[in-house]
């Protein structure tokens, strides 16, 4: 089984002409409800990509959104949520302008609720997977709880540091595979080492702190994967992008199932690519997720 530790979002779509200036009424256009959090994306990933029920330790409020996520959850064979009374469930308010460039606000919400003792409650159900992953949309110290639980019981934790903001370097040393896209590997560099050289320098200074292994997500030219002994690329498919939104939590999503499957970590890259590749020529974050059956239809 793999295990999630993360946040449940309803994202908010709000489709506007331009992005409103300061003191500006304007209507919008289109107003979209849809299921989102990095956690959520990744859970919907694992779950559709194994065929096999998830543990997912989130939390969202005893509120109509939070009633709509659990349902969610429920349809796609996803446990293991809580639900906090007396706090809204997390929202991203997402405003699209016509230029389809977009601009997020987010309130975390019950995601700030998800605390240590949560997870040390579900400590057992936990457990019985054998893969953890966890993102940075929830309380650090909770982020950083779970993986040290997962590390001393010799499991695979794979850490996306997604946002970039507000990591300490002692979660480092628990974590098997820090998996950033480009812009997060630069913000982490920065923020630790004052600097962003390559990726192969960054990773020897990550792995000072006790990391094992990066795979750096690089959009349409795939994915680096650096550890102590090798640095190799797995380029993805070329395909048309219609929206790239989630595309790395089907990645993380992708290669948790398949290292799960007992691929090895080349094979496992290629089949995240591919997965993600497939997530990017389709409008949404999880309605773009694809199911097994798809990924093997394609690979035929
Ligand atoms: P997100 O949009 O979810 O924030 P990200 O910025 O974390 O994604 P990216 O590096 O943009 O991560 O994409 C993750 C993975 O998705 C890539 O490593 C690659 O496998 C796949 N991917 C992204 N864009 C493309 C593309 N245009 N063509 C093919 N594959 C892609």
């Amino acid at each position: 089984m793999i295990a999630i530790v993360g946040s449940s979002n309803i994202d908010i779509v709000l489709t506007v002409e331009h992005f409103t200036n300061p003191g500006e009424t304007q209507r919008i256009t289109k107003l979209e409800y849809f299921p989102g959090g990095k956690g959520a994306n990744q859970a919907v990933a694992i779950a559709r990509l194994s065929e096999k029920p998830v543990y997912f330790l989130t939390a969202v409020g005893d509120d109509q959104y939070g009633k709509i996520l659990t349902e969610n959850y429920e349809r796609e064979n996803i446990h293991g949520y809580r639900v906090v009374s007396g706090i809204s469930t997390g929202m991203a308010f997402i405003e699209v302008c016509l230029s389809g460039e977009n601009r997020i606000i987010i309130y975390p919400g019950a995601n700030a609720c998800l605390t240590q003792e949560m997870v040390l409650d579900s400590k057992e159900e936990l457990l019985k997977a054998n893969i953890l992953l966890v993102q940075n949309e929830i309380p650090f110290e909770t982020t950083l709880y779970a993986c040290a639980m997962f590390k001393e019981a010799s499991k695979i934790v794979i850490f996306d540091p997604a946002p970039a903001q507000d990591i300490r370097p002692e979660i480092f040393r628990y974590v098997d595979f820090l998996t950033p896209n480009e812009e997060e590997l630069n913000a982490l560099s920065k923020t630790f080492f004052d600097n962003f050289v390559s990726i192969e320098d960054s990773f020897e200074k990550f792995n000072k702190l006790g990391l094992k292994a990066m795979i750096v997500k690089l959009g349409d030219k795939g994915a680096t994967y650096v550890d102590s002994n090798r640095l190799f690329n797995i380029p993805t498919i070329k395909v048309t992008a219609v929206d790239t939104t989630a595309a790395g939590d089907v990645f993380n999503g992708a290669l948790a199932v398949a290292l799960s499957e007992g691929k090895d970590l080349a094979e496992a890259i290629r089949y995240a690519n591919i997965c993600a590749a497939i997530s990017v020529t389709r409008k949404g974050a999880q309605p773009s997720i694809p199911k097994r059956i798809e990924v093997e239809e394609f690979l035929k």
